[in-house]
């Protein structure tokens, strides 16, 4: 665990040295799209002092992990530079659920879909088809007000893996 911090404290580090210009590139649009989308859900984010980092290096099959502590994603940067945009939409909106509405992980699945997009592997967005179809459904259900059972009320790591 302590060489895992120690890995996670590595890339906060190259995270500042980022510009503020910079700032969620090329994360831009996968980020803008969660801040739009919850806005539609009358949900405001507040991205201020917080930031998507791409990760050369994450462990074992993890492609996502939000670090609540430093105020960051870490996206896996093999994963991203094949994953096609649905894949990168769920993502990022995964690692942010986490992050940014304190949203555990949800394992229901109905007609073999998960019903959230905070279901922990990302394989389970399978079917373009069925997400462009259910999209709109996925962020009703991230943005819900949720019950505190199905929130995080500590920092753990909130990570999706592949
Ligand atoms: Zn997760």
């Amino acid at each position: 665990m302590r060489s895992f911090l120690r890995l996670v404290a590595g890339f906060f580090i190259l995270a500042s040295q980022q510009s503020h210009s910079d700032q969620y590139s090329p994360f831009k649009s996968q980020v803008e799209g969660f801040i739009l989308a919850g806005a539609s859900q009358g949900v405001t984010v507040d991205m201020s002092d917080f930031n998507v980092i791409m990760a050369e290096r994450l462990p074992g099959t993890v492609v996502g992990l939000c670090v609540p502590q430093e105020n960051i994603v870490l996206v896996n940067k093999q994963y991203w530079d094949t994953a096609d945009a649905i894949h990168r939409e769920a993502l990022v909106w995964h690692e942010l659920g986490h992050c940014k509405l304190n949203r555990i992980h949800v394992t229901d699945t109905a007609f073999g879909h998960a019903v959230s997009l905070m279901y922990p592997a990302i394989n389970s967005v399978d079917d373009e088809e069925w997400y462009k179809a259910h999209r709109k459904e996925y962020i009703e259900e991230l943005f819900a007000p949720q019950p505190p059972e199905r929130l995080f009320h500590d920092t753990r790591f909130g990570i999706i893996t592949n």
